[in-house]
């Protein structure tokens, strides 16, 4: 029988939003880690991945449901679960064996057993060598290991790895994957489950048991892929391939906002996030498409391989394709609709009027700008004005660059005009009402 070490029952979480509502992040997650399976979370930015494993360090609570560690409701942060995040802060003062022992030292654990421990790891993780090197004399994948290390240090039953190989490129990446799958596969380390919030698919199939797929807006697991291979596995068999796959149409399902299935909950909202996807790359894509060999329809992770895209990016691209009805979506496979062939046939002024009327259709943000430069008798808006809107629904980050990719559709659509030292959106020359 399989135990669960970390368990969460019907998890809601909301946090307060600028306007003072609160809204909800996490809604009715029910998950459970169990021993010894490493768990991939697949899922668009700013759906609540994060939180949700902040949530199971018990380095913040639950507004609902329940946490339970061993069976027990966990208060406060538990010994044996630790994370690992993106970009270690790593104190640049102190060399690699000193960061390494600084978990050790908060504990009490003494000098000597600190110092062997912390030796063992750092040769485990194959930083052997470089216990006196400071920080910045580290290339980055080297830093991550440090910043691994010193989770694995303080030998956690429980590993929660966000987005802990993101910021590599790829091949570094590989590696250090590679590299902690064979320290889990041997049992080098005591690590009993693991779970992995990623934004690579590959990454996802190559590592774990199962993948999770969270929708956004609340954040809940959405869909889950079971996988039987046995590690280490080859990226390049028909198995792995075929599993790539299945995630890429899982990711894609309901395209405009992946993971909802109704027709109206499919339709993107005023005070949604974008995709981050700009023009050169939007017409790349349909240009590519309708030709050889793909002549209208494509496979996601090939696409993928043939233009060097990241998951992250390509989906962006693709979502927006389908949001603006050039093309569709459906088990992982592109394909061009008449209206993406007819855009791609276009001279470029008759694509620009496409792409505004696609806009002023689908983008709801778009049109709201569009009403409210038609409504002001200036014709000309502040910029921060949207960003204040947006930021009801959006973290700062999501709201500029929807804010962002709003303005580059909407000017390329003919739309408005930016004037980006000012920080005024206005409308076309054109169009603007005679001053009085
Ligand atoms: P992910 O990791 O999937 O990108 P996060 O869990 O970081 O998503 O964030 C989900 C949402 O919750 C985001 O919109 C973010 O702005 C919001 N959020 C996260 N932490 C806080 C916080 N401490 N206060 C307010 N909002 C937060
Ligand atoms: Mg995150």
């Amino acid at each position: 029988m399989t135990t669960n070490i970390v368990e969460l029952k019907s998890v809601g979480k909301s946090f307060r939003s600028a306007d003072g509502s609160d809204r909800a992040v996490l809604a009715g997650v029910d998950f459970a880690l169990k021993e010894g399976e490493i768990v991939a979370l697949l899922g668009q930015s700013g759906s609540g991945k994060s939180t949700m494993l902040r949530i199971m360090a018990g380095l913040i609570g639950a507004d609902q449901g329940q946490v339970l560690y061993h069976g027990l409701p966990l208060f406060g942060s538990a010994r044996g679960i630790r994370m690992v995040f993106q970009s270690f802060a790593l104190f640049p003062w102190l060399t690699v064996q000193k960061n390494v022992e600084l978990g050790l030292e908060a504990q009490g654990v003494p000098s000597e057993e600190r110092e062997l421990r912390a030796e063992k790891v750092i040769d485990l993780i194959g930083l052997s060598g470089f216990e006196g090197a400071l920080p910045r004399e580290l290339s980055g994948g080297m830093r991550q290991r440090v910043g691994i290390a010193r989770a694995l240090v303080m030998e956690p039953e429980i590993l929660l790895m966000d987005e802990a190989f993101s910021a590599l490129d790829v091949l570094t990446g590989e590696r250090l994957r590679e590299d902690i799958l064979e320290l889990w596969e041997s049992g080098q380390i005591p690590t009993k489950a693991m779970l992995v919030v990623s934004h690579n698919i590959e990454e996802a199939v190559m590592m774990a048991d199962r993948v999770l797929i969270f929708s956004s807006n609340p954040g809940r697991i959405r869909a889950e892929l079971p996988i039987a291979l046995a590690r280490p596995r080859n990226a390049d068999s028909q198995e792995v391939r075929a599993l790539i796959d299945e995630v890429y149409g899982l990711m894609t399902a309901g395209s405009a906002r992946p993971g909802r299935t109704t027709e109206k909950e499919a339709k993107l909202q005023l005070g949604d996030r974008l995709p981050e996807a700009d023009i050169a790359r939007i017409e790349g894509i349909l240009e590519l498409l309708v030709d050889e060999p793909y002549r209208g329809q494509a496979d996601l992770p090939k696409l993928g391989e043939e233009t060097e895209l990241t998951d992250r990016e390509l989906l962006d691209v693709s979502i927006t394709l389908a949001l603006l009805g050039f093309a569709q979506l459906a088990h992982g496979d592109i394909t061009i609709t008449p209206l993406g062939e007819q855009y791609v046939a276009a001279s470029n002024p008759e694509r620009q009027t496409i792409f505004g009327q696609q806009l002023l259709e689908n983008v709801p943000l778009v049109a709201y700008i569009c009403h409210g430069l038609e409504q002001d008798r200036s014709g000309d808006l502040p910029e921060d004005l949207f960003l204040r809107l947006l930021r009801f629904t959006l973290n700062a980050e999501d709201a500029e660059s929807a804010l962002r990719v709003a303005i580059e559709w909407g000017r390329y659509g003919n739309l408005f005009e930016y004037n980006f030292n000012a920080g005024i959106i206005h409308l076309p020359k054109d169009e603007t009402p005679v001053p009085e």
